[in-house]
């Protein structure tokens, strides 16, 4: 058996499993020996039912002490019996396992294995595993791997599988030399991935983790390290010309304020890169707020002049829509032709942009993903910008170059990546910061309040309105829900269009609307026709209405400090004062110290190291996931240590065959 054959070559696996498996990406035996569980079960010595509490997994050692009941319920069969120890008793129920009737008889003695739920009074466990003293004996301190699963795929047929191909796991190749492994105290790479399939202990499970995080980062490193090679190697086919470089001029000289310091940079940045015998490959860093779209509007136009096409992709359809109107109106002196590319676009609509892409007419494009792909075709692609998406991928890239096109590229985002780690993470290209905000820009004024100040801050909110100013009520859910306890959007903007209403116009917004429904609020918030937009987060990423001024956030616990640092910034936009209201509902201590750091600071970077601190590091902003950065295990900030390892091996050994 050798790594790239075909799953079906592994014992147990017929065409049907391997079709199944094939949906969880599982097709060669390489596959399945990655395909890593997403958690470990520990079974633990079995402990007195009495001491347990609602939500425990653990273990219980009981005598059956009632008859086995089996009955079809309305929507299920239910099996289910009373268990007790000395200290006190808990019913056990199955459901559709009808054939567990005749499994237990009173008397007998098991190890119930499961999580604890209270049902009134009494102690339930839901689906518990069972095992006799013996067979639990055995498993006793394991850790049993949990994979991820679609429908159709049980966990134990993973295990099975993967325990077939063990020889195979711990023989698996180690690309790192023998001496770098020593020096760094790694694990070599077959005991890694077996120790990530069934570990031994929890320090053995660290170190293969550890292990198999600086292998994902390796691979990726090494990989931006030749894109960026190429990118070097490649001409810039798309040079800007002095015409170009004059109506830039004109264009900030027009704007209604002075451009900042890291504007200027940034711009001038732009400008050399897209004069320079390389094409651009450039990420703009910059809080929100900071003014990161001009900068991106003074690159389109320069490119544009110069008589190449530019393309603007964001992640949301609403988003694409206010640069759309934004952008049209600020190049409305230049005369292009600027369109809106998005998913809800009318088939007449698409097809007349597909052709003005395809014949040149159309100058820019303003959608979503969409806008570069498969069918689309452009006369002269010469830039493409991201913005608050997350990295413009190697597969971007590729798929565009496999078109013909090679694009400048420039990436803007607010995730305020700690300039170390940006340093590593984004090698493949140039960075620019814009590390200020505009200057007459007065900073918001945070608080951090329990539901008792909800009167007083729609009093304020009143004012505001009538002052000419706008707010943003955001509310975590969108419709009520029977098990969560939390404000949602269509109720909570009911009761205030009722109790407080008048003449204060309420909509609200959220992410299950249809695609025209939230042009249509969005607009009408934008133009001033709505006062208060009650909206889920669908509005966090970059949506500009500099006329807002409150930003009222309900139950603010809710929310990472980053999220709520980028709800924010969506005040504070204009020139008048603005406001952040968060509503702490739970008020734990926790909660206060977290939100505390809000109210301190407006500093991206400083909430996002305190986040950091506070809730230790994990699935971070997301960034992680982000793009080609797609990692399995590894973390950027979980596993920093190995990430600068990976970024010194890989510039040691720079052809290393991952
Ligand atoms: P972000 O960096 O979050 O994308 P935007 O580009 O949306 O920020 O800019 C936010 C607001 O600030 C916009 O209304 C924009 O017109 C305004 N703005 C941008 N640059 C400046 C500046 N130098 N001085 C004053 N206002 C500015
Ligand atoms: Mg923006």
């Amino acid at each position: 058996m050798k790594l790239d054959d075909d799953i079906k070559i592994v014992k147990g696996i017929g065409d049907k499993t391997a079709s199944l498996y094939s949906k969880l990406g599982i097709n060669t035996v390489n596959d399945l020996i990655t395909y890593y569980p997403r958690a470990y079960k520990t079974y633990s010595e079995p402990v007195p039912v009495k001491t347990t509490v609602e939500g425990d997994r653990v273990a219980v050692f009981c005598k059956v002490v009632t008859y086995v009941e089996s009955h079809n319920g309305r929507r299920y069969n239910i099996t289910s019996l009373s268990a007790a120890d000395d200290s006190g008793s808990i019913r056990m129920v199955w459901f559709n396992m009808p054939f567990l009737k005749n499994k237990f008889h009173k008397g007998e003695e098991y190890i119930f294995y499961g999580v604890v739920k209270y049902t009134g009074n009494m102690r339930v466990m839901e689906m518990p595993e069972y095992f006799t003293e013996f067979q639990y004996q055995k498993t006793l301190k394991t850790m049993q791997p949990i994979y991820p699963l679609k429908a159709g795929i049980t966990n134990n047929s993973i295990t099975r599988s993967v325990k077939a191909v063990s020889s195979l796991v711990e023989t698996y190749p180690d690309y790192l030399p023998d001496e770098v492994i020593r020096e760094n105290g790694l694990m070599s790479r077959g005991q890694s991935l077996l120790q990530m399939h069934f570990p031994e202990n929890e320090e053995k499970l660290k170190s293969a983790i550890k292990r198999v995080a600086l292998d994902e980062f390796l691979g990726f490193l090494i990989g931006i390290r030749r894109l960026k090679e190429e990118i070097v190697k490649e001409e810039n086919a798309h040079k800007i010309n002095e015409e170009a470089r004059c109506k830039k001029d004109g264009f900030i000289a027009g704007l209604p304020f002075e451009l900042t310091n890291g504007q200027k940079k940034a711009i001038s940045d732009i400008e050399t890169d897209m004069s320079s015998d390389h094409m651009m490959n450039r990420l703009l860093q910059g809080d929100v707020g900071s003014g990161k779209t001009v900068v991106a509007v003074a690159a389109l136009l320069m490119n544009s002049i110069s008589g190449y096409q530019g393309a603007l992709m964001v992640p949301t359809e609403v988003l694409a829509v206010q640069h759309y109107e934004d952008i049209c109106k600020m190049l409305k002196p230049y005369k292009l032709t600027v369109r809106l590319l998005t998913g809800s676009s009318t088939a007449k609509e698409k097809r007349e942009i597909l052709n003005e892409l395809k014949t040149g007419i159309c100058d820019i494009v303003i959608g979503t993903h969409a806008i570069i792909q498969d069918n689309v075709d452009f006369n002269s692609l010469g830039l493409v910008i991201t913005d608050e998406q997350h990295r413009f991928g190697v597969k971007q890239r590729e798929t565009l170059a496999e078109k013909g096109y090679k694009p400048h590229v420039m990436v803007m985002s607010a995730t305020p990546i700690p300039r170390t780690l940006a340093i590593i993470i984004y090698a493949d290209m140039d960075i620019s910061v814009i590390n200020e905000l505009p200057a007459e820009r007065k900073k918001t004024k945070n608080c951090v309040v329990g539901t008792s100040y909800r009167p007083a801050a729609y009093n304020f909110i009143r004012k505001e309105v009538q002052a000419g100013h706008q707010a943003y009520v955001i509310c975590p859910m969108i419709e009520e829900n029977e098990t969560t306890e939390a404000e949602d959007v269509i109720n909570y903007t009911e009761s205030l269009k009722q109790n407080r209403g008048g003449s204060v116009r309420v909509e609200y917004l959220h992410g299950k609307m249809k695609e025209d429904q939230k042009k249509e609020i969005l607009h009408r918030f934008i133009n001033k026709e709505i006062d208060v937009l009650v909206s889920t987060t669908v509005i966090e990423v970059g949506i500009n209405n500099p006329n807002a001024t409150v930003m009222m956030i309900e139950n603010a616990e809710r929310f990472g400090l980053a999220q709520l640092h980028q709800l924010r910034g969506r005040v504070g936009r204009g020139e008048a004062q603005s406001y952040a209201i968060f509503i702490n509902v739970k008020q734990s201590k926790e909660s206060m110290e977290r939100l505390k750091v809000l109210e301190d600071s407006n500093d991206g970077f400083h909430i996002a190291s305190e986040d950091l601190r506070l809730r230790g590091p994990g699935d971070f902003f997301g960034v992680r996931q982000s793009g080609d950065m797609n990692f399995k295990v590894a973390d950027i900030y979980n596993h920093s240590d190995m990430l600068v390892l990976a970024q010194e091996l890989s510039l040691k050994y720079p052809n290393l065959n991952i």
